[in-house]
């Protein structure tokens, strides 16, 4: 199946070639770990973990990884005025990312580096960039001086020609019209921040070198595709590409660059700085699942701006709510019995449209789209009552494929109706225990099931139960 994607760089869809499709490495800038993150951020994440399933179901193996920032000036700032280390500071909100990203069924990639684990190779790649004559040094601290690199801006197709000669940056945030020489390697400046004391003086690195280190150290040979959102297009992405291929010109550095749009809030992108974010624990709180908010991220495509309504929350939630009753009705049919799965290709035609949209630029909307259009004909089949095992043993396939992308579905009985099923051996149980006249027995079971809830009536038609 020909796989396309849109790349930043030719502003164009592509043909996916990479370099080994038994081992495609892929890229995706990650957190800065400083506070929760909130649900625009897990649109980028959960954009990255839909282009990872989306090429694992398409046959490709993949070799991921996401970055920790866990250094930089909030980072700083936060450790000091709490008075604790950076490392407890960012081992504190590392966690909690993980833990988040489990919440929204994000599958693990490979490798979490950090940017503290590389400042070794950020040093070598100072050096190299030295030597290159890229760079420049004032008050201590090191710049990158994009005059002296001519492909500066092919990425973002920024006009670099008007920009004053040595305009610097050297703060961690930036603003898209910023272009500017941006700062390699930061002089300590504050009592009590963090430094390391390399060649290049007592500092710290620059925010952008971090990801250039360790693409490069990670994969030498350069990576297939590169995934962020689209604010950091410009200028993290832009810088990325001066220092490494500034640095090792001749080398391959990335094939794709893969961007996902906003997540908006009244048209606005949601940030923290515009203070009109939801964390995915605030919206828990407000018991919204965790699966509505997955099912809205990843059913608009990637590339179009997402406006964020509690609305479309509840839609989600609905969504998820349909496809969830269709495969339980599959599995009560089943008995839940899961050993007899078999694809004899029924549902290949359908199978086949979810994942030619899927390796059409990850086109979700169209995937589920036909994932909605199955649930009718299946909610049809099961409505007629005659679908024997072997037609839900198909249907069951069916399901457990779109779930390699969804990811939230449940193949298990609900908890309620595993009760249901301790309830009914319990009456049993009672049951025996009247015949053979031990009555202390019968009473203390239905006391037990009293305290869980549970009603018995005995009637002549045998023993009635109910929740309170
Ligand atoms: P940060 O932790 O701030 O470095 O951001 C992590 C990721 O979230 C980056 O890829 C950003 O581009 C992305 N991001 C931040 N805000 C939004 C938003 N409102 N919609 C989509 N992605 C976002
Ligand atoms: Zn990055």
């Amino acid at each position: 199946m020909e796989v396309k994607f849109y790349n930043s760089y030719t502003n164009k869809k592509e043909i996916f070639k990479p370099l080994n499709p038994e081992n495609v490495k892929i890229y995706s800038c990650g957190p800065t770990v400083y506070n929760y993150a909130h649900i625009g951020n897990f649109r980028s994440f959960i954009f990255s973990d839909v282009l990872r399933r989306s090429l694992k179901l398409l046959g490709y193996k993949v070799n991921h990884t996401m970055n920790i920032t866990d250094i930089d000036d909030k980072i700083i700032n936060a450790s000091i005025s709490e008075k604790i280390s950076i490392e407890e500071f960012t081992s504190k909100w590392t966690k909690v990312f993980f833990d988040d990203i489990e919440t929204l069924n994000i599958e693990k990639v490979e490798q979490y580096p950090k940017a503290t684990e590389y400042i070794d190779e950020m040093t070598i790649f100072i050096d190299k960039l030295k030597e290159n004559n890229l760079v420049y040094e004032k008050d201590g601290s090191i710049y990158y001086s994009i005059k002296a690199y001519e492909n500066y801006g092919k990425l973002s197709k920024i006009d670099v020609s008007g920009m004053k000669a040595g305009a610097r940056y050297d703060s961690d945030e930036y603003t898209k019209e910023d272009a500017r020489d941006f700062v390699l390697w930061k002089q300590t400046k504050l009592d009590g921040e963090k430094f390391w004391d390399t060649k290049h003086g007592k500092g710290r690195p620059g925010w952008h070198l971090e990801c250039s280190a360790m693409i490069r150290k990670i994969y030498s040979s350069g990576i297939d595709i590169h995934t962020g959102g689209i604010d950091l297009l410009f200028p993290h992405h832009e810088n990325e590409i001066a220092q490494t291929c500034g640095a090792y010109p001749h080398e391959h550095f990335v094939n794709m660059w893969m961007h996902c749009e906003h997540l908006l809030v009244e048209k606005q992108k949601m940030s923290k700085s515009l203070g009109n974010f939801h964390t995915l624990r605030s919206l828990v709180e407000k018991n919204i699942k965790p699966s509505s908010i997955r099912f809205l991220l990843l059913s608009s495509h990637y590339r179009t701006k997402l406006n964020f309504t509690f609305q479309s929350l509840d839609d989600a939630e609905k969504s998820v709510s349909k496809i969830q009753t269709t495969l339980d009705r599959i599995l009560t049919c089943l008995n839940y019995d899961l050993s007899n799965l078999k694809d004899s290709g029924k549902m290949e035609e359908s199978i086949q449209n979810f994942l030619e949209s899927l390796a059409d630029d990850l086109n979700t909307p169209k995937a589920i789209g036909i994932v909605f259009d199955q649930l009718k004909t299946i909610n049809f089949r099961l409505d007629q009552g005659n679908t024997d095992k072997s037609e839900l043993n198909e249907y069951l396939f069916f399901f457990q494929k779109i779930n390699l992308l969804f990811g939230f579905l449940s193949f298990e009985k609900a908890k309620e109706e595993i009760l249901d099923d301790e309830v009914l051996k319990l009456i049993e149980e009672r049951n025996t225990a009247k015949k053979e006249k031990n009555f202390a027995l019968s009473d203390k079971i239905r006391k037990d099931l009293l305290e869980k809830g549970i009603i018995l009536e005995d009637s002549q038609a045998g023993v009635k139960w109910k929740r309170k």
